[in-house]
């Protein structure tokens, strides 16, 4: 994500780059193909809305020319007032894009050392190990690792209609969510099934390079199995909470639900919303089938557990996201510490900008701004984050409406950007 946007951003400016991706020779974990962009987990870019977080990002990625999201646009599902992509034609799309940009040429090999030319490192969560070594031998050990869980993707034709029901939370806008619902029982059972089921320990997928840490996961990407042990409600007050989901066949409101997502424009398939787990294969197959409607489930893909490697970037990087003890390396993407595939293509965006001569910071009430100054601003236990709105500053005075807070947050930060894109002299702190 953020080495394509970059890569294209760069290439616009007149640039020659020389773009190095180590698959399909050389595979991550989660990847299945050479393709650039492809979306290894969820395909979800999170909401459009203007007074979310995730919203308000985009528009402020659409101000700074982002070369990613019309792609996104042009690959989108339908999913409400989120942007949900095909996965396999945004990334042909990406692809076909930088194979077709003359000022870039792509080596189709594995980095393996930290290159002495000016350089921008955005290697992913999935980072090769040699190259982790690499970025060891520079900053010594002062990186961690955390492992994520991938949610499973079944066949449309294995999911009983007659069971499941399709709408969307409160009925706001199109009913793009299948809705599978659980009775008391069926909930119990399905959360007894989760807490027993057997998982994948680290030493049965991670080498030795990795054995010695411990498992982490970010709280949003938590498996459904470590929910359901947190106990026997926090699933059906969490994900599978059924508020605004009353089934039309009865009118009456599920015990729980567990939702289902077209992963494709032809909804062929879909994804298990929330799922992610790190269940052994014939575990999952097994509890999942006890979700009602997919008794019959085919699974398209499973659930898995994966490496994620990020930096402690504030105490490596300088304001200009170069590592101090080499300023000829930018770190960008989810190995800098933002987290998240939009979040990634942002960072791409403003490594370019820096590169092609605007260093100055974003202003500090847009969520780019903010997410920058996360990169470089030292904290206690420093962790990836994405875009919300608890970064930015409170709004001046306390005479605005406080329903439309989010709106007015949304506003100011577009405003500023604005002025700030509009005025390139001007130093914003
Ligand atoms: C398993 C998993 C699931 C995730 N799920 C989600 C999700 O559902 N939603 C979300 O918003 N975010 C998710 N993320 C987080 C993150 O947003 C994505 O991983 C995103 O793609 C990160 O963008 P990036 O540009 O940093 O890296 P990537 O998009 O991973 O790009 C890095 C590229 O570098 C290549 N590479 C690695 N090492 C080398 C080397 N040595 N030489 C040459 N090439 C190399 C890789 O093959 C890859 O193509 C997930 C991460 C992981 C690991």
């Amino acid at each position: 994500m953020a080495g394509a946007e970059a890569a294209l951003q760069l290439a616009d400016h007149g640039w020659q780059i020389e773009l190095y991706e180590m698959r399909p020779a050389v595979q991550t974990p989660a990847h299945r193909t050479g393709d650039f962009g492809e979306l290894v987990c969820s395909n979800s870019w999170k909401s459009l809305l203007i007074n979310t977080a995730a919203g308000l990002l985009k528009k402020e990625m659409e101000m700074m020319n982002c070369r990613l999201l019309p792609i996104a646009y042009k690959s989108a599902v339908p999913s409400g007032n989120a942007l949900a992509l095909d996965r396999q034609i945004f990334s042909q799309l990406l692809t076909r894009e930088i194979e077709s940009c003359p000022n870039i040429t792509i080596h189709r090999e594995e980095v393996r050392e930290i290159p002495s030319e000016q350089t921008i490192l955005a290697s992913g969560p999935l980072t090769s190990e040699a190259l982790t070594r690499a970025i060891i031998k520079l900053i010594g050990t002062s990186h961690l690792y955390f492992f994520d869980a991938i949610a499973p993707i079944i066949t449309a034709d294995s999911i009983d209609k007659d069971r499941v029901f399709a709408r969307t939370r409160y009925d706001k806008g199109t009913a793009d969510y299948l809705n599978c619902p659980f009775t008391p029982d069926q909930y119990h059972a399905f959360v007894d099934a989760l807490t027993r089921g057997k998982k994948y320990h680290a030493h049965d997928f991670e080498n030795d390079f990795f054995q010695d840490q411990d498992f982490n996961f970010y709280e949003n990407c938590i498996p459904l199995e470590e929910l359901a042990r947190r106990g026997v409600d926090t699933l059906r007050f969490g994900v599978m909470r059924p508020v605004g989901l009353a089934d039309p066949r009865t009118g009456e409101r599920p015990y729980a639900v567990i939702q289902l997502r077209a992963e494709n424009q032809a909804e062929t398939a879909y994804n298990l919303v929330g799922c992610q787990t790190m269940l052994l294969q014939g575990e999952q197959k097994r509890i999942f089938r006890l979700v009602p409607g997919l008794e019959k489930a085919e699974f398209l893909r499973l659930g898995s557990i994966h490496r994620n490697t990020y930096l402690n970037s504030p105490a490596v990087l300088n304001e200009n996201l170069q590592f101090r003890k080499n300023p000829g390396v930018y770190l960008a993407g989810q190995l800098s510490g933002v987290e998240g595939y939009v979040e990634s293509v942002l960072s791409g965006l403003l490594i370019s900008r820096i590169i092609a001569g605007d260093k100055r910071l974003l202003p500090a009430t847009t969520i780019s701004g903010q997410l920058w100054r996360h990169l470089i601003t030292p904290v206690e236990n420093f962790q990836p984050m994405n875009a919300n709105f608890g970064l930015l500053p409170p709004l001046a005075g306390n005479r605005h409406d406080k329903s439309r807070k989010k709106e007015l947050l949304a506003e100011r930060a577009l405003h500023d950007l604005r002025t700030f894109l509009d005025h390139p002299e001007s130093a914003i702190t």
